[in-house]
């Protein structure tokens, strides 16, 4: 096998002084990953890329993102407010989510962001209220749940019928019938969102078909849709962060454009959220202790599930790699110092030998890690450091 080359990407004498464990942006890697989009959606001219705040809402990684002129698609009120403060326009701003509070929905009326994915009948009554009380209209997209699977994780599908999200297909009509009553909202089109970390383009396919049956449908009863939100979920190699750093973007916009069939004017919107933060990130920790068990060895580091959960919540996998060593390679646990039986990030994986103080990485830990940290055992949360930190 190809040896992958790691360690000359990390300014690793430049770690020395950091108090781990700590989160390491590669901004070069952001940056061409955000200039690959760009450059994969000029050729079709109404491709609207957001990003997905909840992924990574650091300010420093945000700003790059704003400035490269991409959208945010906010979850919260705290995510809109994190937006306008790292200099997303409102205008690029689109707010999804279940359970809008009030004070969330006045925020994104006073911002006038640029529309709300409503996910049920009863929040359009308050937002429509809301609005009414301000004097003012809110543009509204219709997140439908399509029952379009994703090949993922079971916990990160959110397209299926069975699933919390969205408005039921057959209540689309309906729906909209409503909001012709409704005075302060503007009915802009819809929004859709099958789940996370999908790599298989048959499934955004599946998406496509079922949004053309659905846009028949309205044809057919004259109800004018004039964007159309296809939501994220395109996936990053976990396996391979050296060899495909940045996703396969080509294929994802050209299955949408090839499978999709727009009517004149509509404006295409998309919110990618690991494709975008996932593979520019890794969590640097250190070795505290290496332990030789009944059975196995084992690597204790200073890390946890407080800072990294994907592993412990979605049984995900990260290549680990010992950024200090390279003598011959030998097979640990690696494990943190919580104490929970699943504060495990790996088992058996194979690294250069291991000794206390060694420095460790955690690769493709971009995307919902950080921002995922929790205080659990009263530990502090980890720092966010960029490439220019350490220049
Ligand atoms: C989480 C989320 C996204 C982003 O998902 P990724 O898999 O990170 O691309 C996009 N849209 C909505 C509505 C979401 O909830």
């Amino acid at each position: 096998m190809k040896r992958e080359l790691t360690k000359g990407r990390f300014p690793i004498e430049k770690f020395s002084g950091v108090t781990t464990p700590f989160y390491y942006y590669d901004t070069t890697l952001l940056r061409n990953t955000l200039r690959t989009i760009n450059e994969e959606c000029k050729s079709y001219d109404n491709f609207n890329v957001h990003y997905a705040v909840k992924a990574n809402a650091n300010p420093k990684v945000l700003s790059i993102i704003s400035q490269a002129g991409l959208g945010a698609d906010c979850v919260s009120g705290g995510e809109i407010r994190a937006s306008l403060k790292s200099g997303f326009p409102a205008n690029k701003i689109v707010f999804a989510g279940v359970g809008k509070s009030d004070w969330e929905i006045n925020l994104a009326l006073d911002a006038d962001i640029f529309c709300f994915n409503v996910e049920s009948v009863p929040e359009l009554e308050v937002i429509n209220e809301l609005a009414a009380a301000k004097n003012t209209v809110a543009r509204v997209c219709l997140r439908i749940n399509p029952n379009v699977g994703a090949h993922t994780h079971a916990n990160i599908t959110t397209g299926l019928a069975e699933n919390k999200f969205g408005i039921a297909m057959e209540d689309m009509l309906p729906t909209i019938e409503r909001i012709k009553e409704m005075k302060h909202i503007e009915f802009l089109g819809l929004h859709f969102h099958i789940g996370s970390q999908i790599l298989d383009m048959g499934d955004f396919e599946a998406l496509c078909n079922r949004i053309n049956e659905l846009q028949d449908l309205l044809e057919k009863h004259q109800v004018k849709v004039s964007n159309i939100n296809v939501g994220g979920g395109l996936g990053v190699s976990y396996d391979h962060p050296n060899r495909q750093p940045i996703p396969n973007f080509h294929d994802y916009f050209k299955t949408y454009a090839s499978h999709l069939r727009l009517r004149p004017g509509q404006e295409l919107h998309f919110e990618l959220g690991r494709a975008v933060v996932a593979q520019m990130g890794s969590l640097i920790t250190k070795v505290l202790y290496v332990k030789q068990g009944t059975y196995k060895q084992f690597v204790i580091v200073d890390a946890g599930m407080t800072d990294l959960i994907r592993p412990a919540l979605y049984q995900a996998y990260h290549k680990i790699e010992n950024l200090s060593s390279n003598e011959p390679a030998a097979t640990y646990d690696v494990v943190g110092p919580i104490c929970e039986s699943s504060d495990v990030f790996a088992k058996a994986v194979d690294l250069n030998t291991a000794h206390r103080g060694d420095l460790i990485a955690l690769r493709s830990a971009g995307a919902y890690g950080e921002i995922m940290a929790s205080q659990y055992n009263c530990r502090p949360l980890p720092k966010g450091y960029i490439t220019e930190d350490f220049i």
